[in-house]
């Protein structure tokens, strides 16, 4: 297994071991099972004060690096901190509208976030991106979501204090990665979701966004992954429209090295987090909402809404700034071009792949 796989699996996968073995016990209320059987020997990670779960307060108990890292996420993205970087450049995409084979993902609520992933794309054409400012190549692994029950709360990056209701991740894995502590195995695009006024122009559903949407809604309960076959969906259904068949974005994003938001909290990870957010409708966004953390219960305790970690110290590190508008008057320069770009820039150039 990759190693970077294996991480993930620590957490992303462990719910859906645990659950095949109740199953394979012949236990057919599977959520139930995992709450109470003693299938695991540590306490389950999660977002509240339960007796039964860790909170992120508390995941290092069992997982050191979230309380004792240097480089954790998520993290408050003050703008008047974020240095303008003219050495970033834009994200290319390679085959994000590619689909997989007959159209199938892998879906699964694990009881902490909702996840869709495909073994099906063609070797040839798997969806990744590249990042041109330190020359490394990445392929897709899987995305998921972070929200809140209102929304005034759920995303877990947070723009000069304000959060938004809810953040899509999408996780890729640097190909040919052979070495798990790779400070930068892993790179995480961040997109933060408002949601759409009634009425508004933002609020007229996106039909391929709405085909995600048809995969959440079948996974209400928490369980092992199912196949469902989303004919139509593709990675760039997720993105600005304006990215529709185009292969880079070349719109303001920011950067910095983080971690994982979840246990284990590894610091492999380099994030870019959409400067500009996109529009979820009020009912998308229920569709979230009424996801479950165990299966057969209901009430607002049993929500997956919440499933956020709190903003993490910056501990000195810098978050720069890809923007376009600067990358103009780069390419022209003229005389008072170091008002515009001090000289700082000239001293952050991004760290290479060690
Ligand atoms: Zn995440």
């Amino acid at each position: 297994m990759l190693p970077h796989l294996f991480i993930f699996c620590v957490f992303f996968c462990s719910y859906d071991a645990k659950l095949s073995t109740a199953a394979s016990a012949g236990d057919s209320l599977l959520g139930n099972a995992l709450a109470t059987s003693g299938v695991t020997t540590v306490p389950r990670w999660g977002y509240r004060e339960k007796a039964d779960e860790l909170t992120p307060l508390t995941w290092q108990v069992q997982y050191p690096v979230c309380g004792t890292g240097e480089r954790q996420s998520p993290i408050d993205i003050e703008s008047n901190a974020v240095q303008v970087d003219r050495g970033l450049q834009p994200i290319r995409f390679t085959n994000y509208q590619v689909e997989p084979v007959d159209a199938v993902w892998q879906v699964v609520n694990n009881g902490q976030v909702v996840q869709l992933s495909s073994t099906g794309f063609p070797k040839t054409a798997t969806p990744g991106l590249t990042d041109g400012s330190f020359n490394a190549d990445y392929e897709f692994l899987q995305l998921h979501f972070h929200w809140g029950a209102s929304d005034d709360l759920g995303s877990e990056h947070v723009i000069d204090g304000r959060h938004y209701p809810i953040e899509l991740h999408i996780v890729h894995q640097k190909v040919r990665d052979t070495n798990p502590q790779d400070s930068t195995g892993l790179t995480v695009l961040g997109v933060l979701f408002e949601v759409a006024p009634t009425g508004s122009a933002q609020a007229v559903q996106n039909p391929n966004f709405q085909l995600l949407m048809q995969a959440v809604g079948a996974v209400v309960d928490p369980g092992p992954s199912i196949n469902m076959t989303l004919r139509g969906f593709s990675l760039d259904d997720l993105l600005p429209t304006s990215l529709k068949g185009s292969t880079m974005y070349s719109d303001a994003y920011y950067r910095y090295l983080g971690s994982l938001t979840t246990p284990p909290c590894s610091e492999t990870v380099v994030w870019s987090v959409l400067k500009d957010h996109l529009f979820i409708t009020e009912e998308q966004m229920q569709t979230f909402r009424r996801l479950r953390k165990r299966a057969g219960f209901e009430g607002p305790d049993n929500r997956l809404s919440g499933n956020f970690r709190p903003v993490q110290r910056l501990n000195g590190r810098i978050i720069r700034m890809y923007d376009p508008s600067g990358m103009i008057m780069t390419s022209n320069p003229r005389p008072g071009f170091n008002r515009v770009f001090p000289s700082w820039w000239r001293l952050v150039e991004y760290p290479r792949n060690g």
